[in-house]
């Protein structure tokens, strides 16, 4: 067996960031921007009010707390307006609408819960005094051109975006989406919802793959399910290159006789074998395959079949794999993790290998302290579990985790 440490680095190190792409903005959320953006633009492109009401000279204003002035009302200003046509001179106010620009002469807001409007409409009793700039957004408040707005490296926001098309943005150069294809191999699935016959089991890997694949952010896309024979896998994992920027297999990479996963991945690609000092999830065979039509060599994740197994496989070796090769730091490759109080005991053996348990994880208010019980049995094949499962406890090699113990915590749901 080998450390998750060096299984890591051994997969780490032939995932590759893959070539920038210009891609409308539309299409580049989740993606790492591949280039720094110093904004062209003034935001606000001109002072605007920030409230709805009267466009004033602040001086007019002076004394109003105690006694209302009254002001001419000369015209209204509502967004999308210049303002040009209604200048604000002393004793005047204009009408104003939020995001409308304030008009030539006005220097402030009063907001209209402070005014009263005449009856016949040609005044208004200002209530407040204010002072100059109330509630005005003056221009370049908030960027400036020349600013910094988005640093190369950042994964794209639903804020991001936002701030490329408030300073003009339409395209943008990012790392591309991996496209990811997920293969099951085994004789015994059954993927077309009929009545399972002697020996056979439901397909249900595939389907947690992909889904884990997009809502990591990639994009998945289905290879469908291939029987154990050599010459399936190989037609397979040959035509999932030319199409996709990694593969992801489950099943045929155990000790069995008919686990040809990895007998075709050493043969047709560049792989290792590896039996890893951790539960569940211990084999994985990963390697690369060139790619014939432009000589990539594709990655390929050989996770065990155990359905539990290949969500934390995914877990330790895909999800960051497919991170770094969509330009992700290496310091957010990993799920975040925190420290937390197990609740009951975490039961384990000695084995030599680090165990991650399904657990529940929640914050518990009033110590601030996470916490952490088993979410059920811990086979690998045990599904139940995993879906009641929010968290992966990290336990080190050892005797049972007593109940009150610190232990780390990947956290696989916000
Ligand atoms: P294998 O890694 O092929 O030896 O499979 C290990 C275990 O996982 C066996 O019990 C398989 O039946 C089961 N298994 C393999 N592939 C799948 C799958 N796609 N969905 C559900 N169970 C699977
Ligand atoms: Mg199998």
């Amino acid at each position: 067996m080998i450390e998750l440490a060096e299984a890591r680095g051994f997969v780490l190190a032939r995932c590759v960031g893959a070539e920038a792409v210009v891609v409308p903005i539309d299409e580049a959320l989740d993606c790492v921007i591949a280039e720094s953006i110093r904004s062209v633009e003034q935001v606000p492109p001109f002072a605007n009010t920030a409230m709805d009401g009267f466009a004033v000279r602040a001086a007019d204003t002076l004394g109003a707390d105690d006694r209302p002035v009254s002001l001419r009302i000369v015209g209204t200003v509502r967004a999308g307006m210049s303002g040009l046509d209604t200048p604000v001179g002393v004793g005047d106010a204009a009408r104003i609408m939020t995001g409308a620009p304030l008009p030539p002469g006005a220097d402030a807001v009063v907001m209209v819960e402070r005014t009263e409007l005449a009856v016949d409409g040609s005044t208004v009793l200002v209530r407040s005094e204010v002072p100059v700039g109330n509630h005005v957004r003056p221009s370049g408040d908030d960027i400036e051109p020349g600013d910094l707005v988005l640093e190369a490296g950042t994964v794209l926001t639903a804020a991001h975006l936002g701030v490329l098309a408030t300073v003009g943005m339409a395209r943008v150069s990012v790392i591309p989406r991996p496209r990811v294809g997920v293969i099951s191999t085994g004789d015994e699935l059954v993927d077309d919802g009929s009545p399972l016959g002697p020996g056979q089991i439901r397909d249900s890997n595939r389907l947690t793959l992909r889904s884990l694949v997009r809502s990591s952010g990639f994009e998945a896309i289905d290879l469908g399910l291939v029987r154990d024979d050599e010459s399936a896998i190989e037609a397979a994992l040959l035509a999932g290159v030319e199409r996709c920027d990694a593969l992801v297999t489950t099943g045929g990479v155990s000790m069995g006789d008919f686990d040809f996963i990895k007998v075709v991945l050493d043969r047709i690609g560049e792989m290792r074998w590896m039996q890893i000092a951790i539960k569940p999830a211990k084999p994985l065979a990963f390697g690369t395959i060139t790619r014939s039509s432009d000589g990539v060599a594709v990655p390929v994740f050989g996770l065990p079949g155990n359905p539990v197994s290949s969500m934390v496989s995914f877990e330790l070796f895909c999800r960051p794999g497919l991170r770094q090769m969509s330009g992700i730091n290496a310091n957010f490759l990993d799920r975040p993790s925190v420290m937390a109080l197990a609740d009951e005991p975490l039961q384990r053996r000695v084995d030599g290998k680090t165990h991650f348990a399904r657990v529940w994880c929640h914050y518990d208010t009033e110590t601030a302290t996470y916490r952490v019980r088993s979410s059920g049995a811990q086979g690998s094949h045990h599904m139940a579990s995993m879906a009641a499962a929010n968290a992966l406890a990290v336990l080190p090699d050892g005797a049972t985790i007593q109940a009150g113990t610190a232990v780390r915590v990947l956290l696989l749901a916000p």
